[in-house]
């Protein structure tokens, strides 16, 4: 579980709080949706779940473990079991899909032989096994964002974070991505936190959802339950 608590974080310069006093519980298992506009601090929470940032007060709790306290090796450890996903996929163009995977698990320090069925699981995955080979800058926006995810799983973490994921992508490509996160749930049993501007995407996958604005956490709960709020 990952546990917000009063987290406030203030950045050097800027009139208000990214973050106002955010208290949150992220369970173990779900798909958890931050859904607000542009600027209302989403990804500035997104990333002090891993530790990108880092909150001016209050704790992130990881299994009831302060992640500030993390030594640097606990902290590379716990990035892997953290895996992201970018709006803007974060692609290397100079290497190909099955490279770019294979670097993901190099780094986590897999062995070569290893990596190779690895990163032939990880394509059958997101459905690109027969893009192994191929660059980058030729893949449409589906297909990058696709390697992203098959990247961000590389380590078989505990959680996917995935920012304004599908935001880059067309109404279609977005909800057969959206449909390959919900899938990757099922079979893996991950927990998911995505964070959008757009209602659609927590709609269609999010069972939980909390709502940010200008940093202030407005509500939290169910989809159910926030839906019947007025
Ligand atoms: P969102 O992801 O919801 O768009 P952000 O977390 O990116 O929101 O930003 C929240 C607020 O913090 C915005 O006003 C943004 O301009 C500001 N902000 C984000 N990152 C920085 C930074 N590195 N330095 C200064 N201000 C920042
Ligand atoms: P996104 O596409 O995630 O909304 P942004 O354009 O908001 O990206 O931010 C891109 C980068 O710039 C992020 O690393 C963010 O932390 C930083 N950033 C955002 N707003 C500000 C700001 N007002 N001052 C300085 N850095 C910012």
């Amino acid at each position: 579980m990952i546990s917000f608590q009063q987290v406030t974080k203030h950045y050097p310069g800027a009139d208000q709080p990214a973050l106002n006093n955010v208290s949150l519980e992220i369970g173990k298992g779900t798909i958890f949706g931050i859904l607000g506009r542009s600027g209302a601090g989403k990804s500035t929470l997104l990333r002090c779940i891993n530790r990108l940032e880092s909150p001016g007060s209050g704790r992130v709790l990881i299994d009831g473990q302060d992640i500030a306290a993390f030594s640097p090796a606990a902290l590379r450890q716990y990035r892997q079991q953290t895996g992201m996903v970018f709006q803007h996929f974060n692609l290397l163009h100079s290497r190909t899909v099955s490279q770019n995977i294979e670097l993901a698990l190099k780094i986590a320090g897999m062995d070569k032989v290893r990596r190779k069925q690895r990163v032939t699981e990880l394509l059958q995955l997101v459905g690109l096994e027969d893009f192994a080979g191929s660059w980058p800058a030729r893949l449409s926006g589906g297909q990058k964002q696709r390697v992203g995810i098959a990247r961000a799983l590389a380590a078989n973490p505990g959680y996917l974070l995935c920012d304004e994921a599908t935001s880059a992508l067309d109404q279609e490509t977005t909800c057969s991505v959206l449909d390959l996160l919900a899938e990757i749930h099922r079979k893996l049993n991950i927990t998911i936190v995505l964070i959008t501007h757009e209602l659609m995407v927590v709609k269609r996958i999010c069972h939980e959802v909390a709502l940010l604005e200008q940093g202030v956490l407005q509500e939290s709960g169910s989809l159910p339950q926030i839906m019947a709020r007025p």
